[in-house]
Parts: C-alpha cells; structure tokens; sequence
C-alpha cells in the first residue's frame, strides 16, 4: 500500500536567501506562464499540447538560455504548465468553461536534485546557486518533519517551496513515501482508528463542521459588498489619482481578504485539534462552480483560500487533509440507517428527509455526509488493499457530541 505524508516546515530565511528564493519564483513563473502559452490554444483542446516530453523537448533549451534556473528547476516548471493545460482539457472536454492557465502564485517544485535535506536545514537550488536555509520547527517531538522527513522508512519524494504573502513566509511542504519491506506491516494499514471532521462549504454559511460549528461569513459578506461599491465609486472617476487609489484599494482588500480566511482556517484546525480528529475532509473543489451556482466569485476564492490554507496548517498540528467526491451530500440524509437521497429533501438552509423525518440544518447535515463519505472512502481503499491486516478500519466521525460510525452507511445506487 503507498502510503505518503507529507510534512509542512517554515523557513528561516536571511534577506539574501529571501531576495535569491523570491527571484529564483520570479523564473519559475515565467517558465510555467511560458509553457502555458505554448501548450495553449483557444480554439479546441485537440490542438492543446499536453505531452511533457514533446513540450519539455520544444522548450528546454530556450528556457535554459533565457533563465538562470537549474536545468531540474525548468523541468519542473515546464512540467507544472503542461499539467496545468492538461487539467484544462480534460474538464473542457467535459463541456466546462476553461481559459488558459496562468501563475502568479510563487510556489516551485523541487526533488533530490534540486534540494538536499539535513536534520536542521535545507539546501534550495536557486538563480544565485545554493542556499541553505534553517527549519522553524515547533518545540514538541517528534514533529512531522522528524517522523516522516527524517524517518528510515520514509523515502523523499518531492517538495513544494511555497510562499505566502499574506504572512511573508516560506514553507516547504515535503512528500515522502512509506519504503514498503514484505516482512513489515505497518501501523498504517488499518489497525488505528481514524477520526475524522467533515467539512461542508457554502453560501449560507461559509464552513460548517460536523462538529456543528458554523463560520457565518455575513461579515466577510458585508465587506466584499463594501469594497465592490468603493471600487466602482472609484472607477466612475477616472482620473490618475482615482486610478491609484484604486490599485491602493485592491491590495488591502485582497490582504484583507487573506487575513480573514487565515483566521477562519487557524479556527478550523483548532476544532479538529480540540476534538481529537486525525483528518479534516473537505469536497473536492474542483467543479463548485458548476455545484454552486449562487456564489459569488469571493466565495469561491474563500473556498480556494480556505482548502489551501488548511492544507498546510493542518499537517503541522498532526491532521491531515483529504478530500472525497461531492456528490449529492446536500441532498442525502446523513442518518447512517437511512442515507436517503433526494433534491427534495433540501429547501435552502432547512433539510427534512422526505423517508425518515429527520429534520437539521442543511449545511451541517451537508458537513456531516462529508466526514461519512471519507469513512466510507477509507474502509473501501483498505479493503482492497492486499497488504491490509485486519482490512476493517473503523473510522468515526466526530458530531455534536459524540461520533457515528460509517459502518452501516447505505451505498446508494450510481453513487
Ligand atoms: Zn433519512
């Protein structure tokens, strides 16, 4: 069974490493916006190029020669644009809206030869040849980074060198996978319990836990609304200085924005921390679009923030993060001996089964289906596991008060 981890680690970071890692982002991104274009075409996703080794092939070279990014640093770039048009064609061709992918976001993907680990440091392959930044690591041990980063049964895989400008910080986000060995079965394959919080995001309320904790957002509302009126204020007047204070206006509200959904996801965490959870799931975000029709492009954006947000606090208090199909879990009773599927069962924030009665709010009821269908997800990967011992993991899921086991959650048909 492949099992991976990964760990989340802050940097140290001198001003010169700083200036080296945020020029060596600045390449990066041109060689992804480059690769983009080039795979890019407007007119059908036939003609979008998504083969690595002929876009890798095409545009090397060149990149080599206008860059001062290590030959692996360009590679991964490359790779990152092609995946990214890659991911645009296959939802084109399922008929959803698409436009070509572009990076703004200073995030680099490294492997063993562009990055060396030590117990304490790290070694980054950047523009101004190598730095070596020291890990911030949390004083209690061992930390995930010692567990899976350092552990010998544990094999580097990759990592993600992002930073984030809301609190001017790198992290690394390290992937390692579990070196498999026949005569060892490993507590991961099923015989600890898993606790798990589900997630549920919307208009109504922007989270809501399984926990029955709800995050409202009707400030976050408020203020979204406030500084869309500002700015068309603003842009009515046109002139340079109304232009300028215009740009002025964006940046502090995106670092507004930030800001409240970074306190949002410390308080998320903190939840499945308090209440003892190993993993906090959340739907797939990919098609929200399409699912929620009502939501403003600021939800969505929240909802993006939020995911990744939590994605890299998470790990580092212990708790992972997974995500499981979205399907239906508005619609579907979460009663474990019911499961009742219908669209009639939802009107707006109210959810009555139309089988059993059951009667709760719909975005909790919507929170709590997430956390079972990831219940459900695991006993199933773990069932079909050959390496898996006792096969039966039980995961609960954490509610108000107590937990539900998924164990007799109905499969419902073409679920
Ligand atoms: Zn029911």
């Amino acid at each position: 069974m492949d099992v991976r981890r990964t760990a989340v680690v802050k940097l140290a970071v001198s001003d010169e490493q700083r200036d080296a890692l945020h020029r060596t982002a600045e390449q990066y991104l041109y060689c992804a916006n480059r690769t983009a274009d080039y795979c890019w075409s407007d007119t059908s996703y036939a003609e979008c190029k998504t083969n690595n080794r002929e876009v890798r092939d095409a545009l090397y070279a060149e990149l080599r020669e206008e860059t001062n990014l290590q030959a692996q640093l360009v590679q991964a770039a490359i790779k990152r644009g092609v995946e990214a048009v890659k991911a645009c064609v296959e939802r084109w061709k399922k008929g959803q809206r698409v436009s070509q992918p572009t990076f703004t976001a200073e995030t680099m993907d490294y492997d063993t030869r562009s990055a060396t680990f030590y117990r304490n440091k790290v070694s980054l392959a950047t523009v101004e040849g190598r730095v070596e930044p020291s890990f911030v690591l949390p004083a209690d041990s061992p930390t995930p980074y010692e567990r899976y980063a350092l552990s010998e049964d544990y094999e580097f895989r990759e990592s993600t060198l992002r930073y984030d400008a809301t609190t001017d910080e790198f992290y690394l986000h390290i992937s390692t996978r579990r070196i498999d060995s026949d005569d060892e079965v490993s507590e991961d394959t099923g015989h600890s319990d898993q606790t798990v919080l589900g997630i549920d995001l919307g208009v109504n309320s922007l989270a809501v836990t399984s926990t029955g904790t709800f995050w409202q957002g009707d400030d976050y509302d408020h203020w979204c609304r406030e500084f869309e009126k500002r700015r068309g204020e603003m842009q009515q007047r046109g002139t340079q200085a109304a232009h300028n204070a215009l740009l002025r206006l964006g940046k502090r509200e995106e670092a507004w924005r930030k800001q409240y959904i970074h306190t949002i996801a410390n308080e998320l965490v903190t939840e499945a921390v308090e209440h003892d959870c190993d993993v906090i799931a959340f739907e797939d975000l990919t098609d929200i679009r399409e699912r929620l029709p009502h939501a403003k492009w600021h939800h969505v954006w929240a909802f993006r923030r939020l995911y990744e947000y939590i994605s890299y606090k998470a790990p580092e208090q212990g708790v992972s993060v997974e995500q499981v199909e979205p399907n239906h879990t508005s619609q579907r009773c979460s009663r474990t001996d019911c499961g009742f599927t219908h669209e009639n069962n939802r009107h707006g924030e109210h959810f009555e089964c139309q089988k059993c009665g059951y009667e709760v709010n719909a975005d909790y009821n919507g929170a709590k289906n997430v956390g079972l269908r990831y219940a459900r997800k695991r006993r199933h990967r773990l069932r079909s596991s050959p390496t898996s011992g006792s096969g039966d993991a039980p995961v609960d899921v954490r509610i108000t008060g107590g937990t539900l086991n998924g164990e007799s959650y109905q499969p419902i048909a073409g679920d």
